[in-house]
């Protein structure tokens, strides 16, 4: 069905919101200890936000206590599979229920237009609550082989209390890729989200409470990373940091882990995604892959085509079409109005930091095809335009540098021995991708480009069966698909001996 609201239904929808700021911690809203708050301008329009409770270590600390009371208490754990079930896909449905509201909260802290907010960011987090309700009921243990004397029963038990530190560019999604497999397998959560984007987690945690999910399964610290983060992942009561956000605070976590209890981590880290076009390949279905792939959500997205390692031949033609894609669909605006494709970057320093990100690739030689400036300045918000760099070389820095704004660097090449080694010419290896109608290439490239998915002529396509995650820098550890639910367990051996 088509949603027919206009910018004005949705100005009215805001104006009866009151977002909610503070803690969840629980079973109840609470302010910090300390009685701080902090707050930060809208992406928007750059007015003020809402005021949010400044979290530190004495609010961990008393999250981290109800967390480790009620897995200790196994009042989630404890209950029939069946009942745990019930609850999360009430949660899941409570999600859609609120989908409007949710949308609005989305958009008011991260600038994502509401119809990708509601259409994309609600809806993935709402199917990943309810994919991992439905594998409750469905995890068998383990008999081991033994001689007749004896049985082993191999367990996959929760590990306890998890920590979940997450991003601002997708908050609602990659919250339910933790918090899903995380609660479904038994632990409870400390949720610390960005310091940008913390309205959804608050309202997903009292969600989850009127669900039926007992107080102190899910509780919510906002905060900053240094203040609140830290202090999670240092802590000696939790027993595992699931991370998604830049490589830089990931090798922090890994030592956090280290200087304290030695807790285990996951880590959803950075990436620089090479989109490989070979000249026999349908030009035009490349040109919207790349399109959208690196400008959708403007950008800030972790496995974003940023890289276009193009056939030389096919390099002019493709340019000319990545910009019609991008003049005809890729609409920029106010993130109110159903019209925009995409909106605002998160916030004033990160607009500043991509646009100098630019200029400095400028200084180096980089020749821009088009856009990648600060636009719409004059409504106060943070927009920057799809922009291309053409004749790039994979050493230049647009093109090593995680830029995390609408900004795609063409590099073009003459062999298929030549492409696969500028894919594979990064630090991370998150995604990529290949175009070529000569499926044996195809083959050949997807296995060799060393990234945890590969996609062939498309991009970005997947559903929860499929894991997500990255090799090298981007981390280890996957989200999404059964297999997220083993990072949140492990096996315990029961040997019984007879006789
Ligand atoms: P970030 O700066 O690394 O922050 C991520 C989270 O870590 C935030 O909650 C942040 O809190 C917290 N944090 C910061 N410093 C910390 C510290 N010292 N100790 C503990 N926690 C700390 O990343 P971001 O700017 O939010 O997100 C963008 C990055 O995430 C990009 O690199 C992107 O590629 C990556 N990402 C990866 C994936 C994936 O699945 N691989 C998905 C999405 C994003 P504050 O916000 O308060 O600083």
């Amino acid at each position: 069905m088509t949603d027919t609201r206009t910018r004005a239904d949705w100005e009215n929808l805001l104006a009866t919101l009151t977002p909610q700021g503070r803690h969840f911690i629980d079973g109840r809203l609470t302010d910090a200890i300390s009685g701080e708050t902090f707050s930060r301008p809208r992406p928007m329009d750059g007015k003020p936000g809402t005021a949010l409770a400044r979290g530190r270590a004495a609010d961990i600390d008393r999250a981290v206590a109800s967390a480790r009371k009620a897995f200790d208490g196994a009042v989630w754990r404890g209950k029939e599979p069946l009942e745990r079930k019930t609850i999360m896909l009430r949660w899941a449905a409570l999600i859609r229920a609120h989908g409007e509201e949710l949308a609005l909260l989305e958009t008011l802290d991260v600038g994502k237009p509401v119809t990708a907010s509601l259409g994309v960011d609600v809806r993935l987090c709402a199917d990943g609550i309810q994919f991992y309700a439905e594998m409750i009921d469905k995890l068998y243990d383990e008999i081991a082989p033994t001689g007749p004397k004896a049985r082993a029963l191999v367990r996959k038990v929760p590990l306890g209390v998890v920590g979940a530190i997450t991003p601002w560019n997708y908050p609602m999604i990659i919250d339910a890729w933790k918090l899903g497999p995380a609660i479904a397998a038994g632990n409870s959560v400390v949720l610390k989200p960005a310091e940008q984007s913390s309205l959804t987690a608050i309202r997903l945690a009292e969600l989850g409470f009127e669900a039926g999910l007992p107080a102190g399964v899910l509780n919510v610290v906002t905060g900053h990373g240094e203040e609140a983060g830290k202090p999670l992942a240092l802590h000696m009561d939790v027993d595992m940091i699931a991370f998604t956000g830049s490589t830089e605070v990931g090798k922090l976590i890994m030592t956090y882990a280290a200087q304290s209890n030695v807790k285990r981590v996951a880590l959803e880290l950075g990436g620089k995604s090479p989109l490989v076009v070979f000249a026999d390949a349908d030009l035009d279905a490349a040109a919207s892959a790349v399109a959208w792939g690196c400008f959708y959500n403007s950008g800030e997205t972790c496995h974003a085509s940023t890289r276009l390692v193009v056939e030389r031949s096919v390099q002019e033609a493709l340019i000319e079409k990545i910009r019609a894609v991008t003049a005809r669909e890729i609409t920029l605006g106010h993130p109110l109005d159903p019209a925009a494709q995409i909106g605002a970057l998160i916030e004033e320093g990160h607009m500043e930091k991509v646009l100098s990100m630019i200029a400095a690739g400028e200084n180096e030689g980089a020749k821009r095809a088009f856009g990648a400036e600060r636009v719409m300045a004059e409504t106060g918000g943070y927009y920057v335009s799809p922009g291309v760099f053409v004749d790039m070389t994979n050493d230049m820095s647009l093109a090593r540098q995680e830029i995390f704004g609408p900004v795609l660097a063409a590099i073009p090449f003459d062999t298929e021995e030549e492409a696969l080694s500028i894919a594979n010419d990064t630090i991370y290896g998150l995604a990529g991708a290949v175009f070529t109608r000569d499926m044996d290439r195809a083959h050949r490239m997807s296995e060799a480009i060393h990234a945890g998915t590969v996609w062939i002529n498309t991009y970005d396509m997947s559903n929860f069966a499929t894991p997500f995650g990255g090799f090298k820098q981007s981390g280890f550890g996957r989200d999404r698909s059964v297999h997220a639910i083993d990072k949140y367990c492990d096996y315990k051996t029961i040997w019984q001996q007879f006789g």
